[in-house]
């Protein structure tokens, strides 16, 4: 039994992976990049499925399955500007610029140096030999502010603070990123939800 993770992008794999170890899990993860899925859904569950489903067919293409198949939808979220990013959050552009950039550009051009933010993962999984999926979520609620801090991480980790700590997710350690994350809260639940699901030993 191993894990496939529906992704392209390497930093996602690394924080499943590390999130996967501390909750000792020793199921071998590894990523399966599938061109071309449209993340045209309306929430971070149907785009997870979309993904986590493209997988499982171009598996499914090659032979019979014995991996669990997943992908997960994540976003930025900010509740006094309508939830903007949101799920759109990889395609967010503000006057030409891309991402994390055009995000501190629209709150420095509304004059907003701090404003209550949320990261939201959504995880959605194929077991094999069963037409079950399960479905997980996380978030992780803090503030944003239109300065980059930090290098670690990807997207828009150095402009968040999650509550309780002083520290961007671009400043943290990884390790306790991936301890109190979207990503790690959704992950565990699914992890969880795994154990009771499949029968993991033998
Ligand atoms: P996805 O690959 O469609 O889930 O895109 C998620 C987008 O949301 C990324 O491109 C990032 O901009 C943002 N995002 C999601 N999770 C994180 C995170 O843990 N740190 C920073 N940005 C994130």
């Amino acid at each position: 039994m191993r894990l496939q993770l529906v992704t392209g992008n390497a930093h996602k794999l690394q924080e499943f992976g590390s999130i996967l170890r501390s909750l000792d899990c020793m199921l071998p993860l590894e990523g399966l990049d599938v061109e071309g899925v449209a993340e045209c859904g309306v929430t971070y569950y149907q785009n997870a499925y979309r993904k986590a489903r493209s997988g499982l067919l171009n598996i499914l293409a090659t032979g019979p399955n014995d991996s669990i198949v997943l992908a997960d939808d994540s976003g930025l979220e900010l509740p006094l500007f309508g939830n903007i990013p949101g799920v759109h959050s990889a395609r967010f552009r503000y006057t030409g610029l891309p991402e994390r950039a055009a995000l501190a550009a629209f709150l420095s051009e509304h004059c907003v140096s701090s404003t209550p933010a949320r990261f939201v993962c959504w995880i959605v999984a194929f077991l094999p030999q069963s037409r079950r999926c399960l479905a997980c979520s996380g978030t992780v609620v803090g503030t944003v502010t239109p300065e980059s801090r930090g290098p670690q991480g990807f997207g828009y980790d150095p402009l968040f603070t999650p509550n309780g700590y002083s520290l961007t997710f671009g400043e943290m350690d990884a390790r306790l990123k991936d301890h109190i994350s979207h990503r790690a809260q959704a992950v565990e639940a699914l992890w969880c939800s795994l154990q009771g699901a499949i029968p993991l030993r033998p």
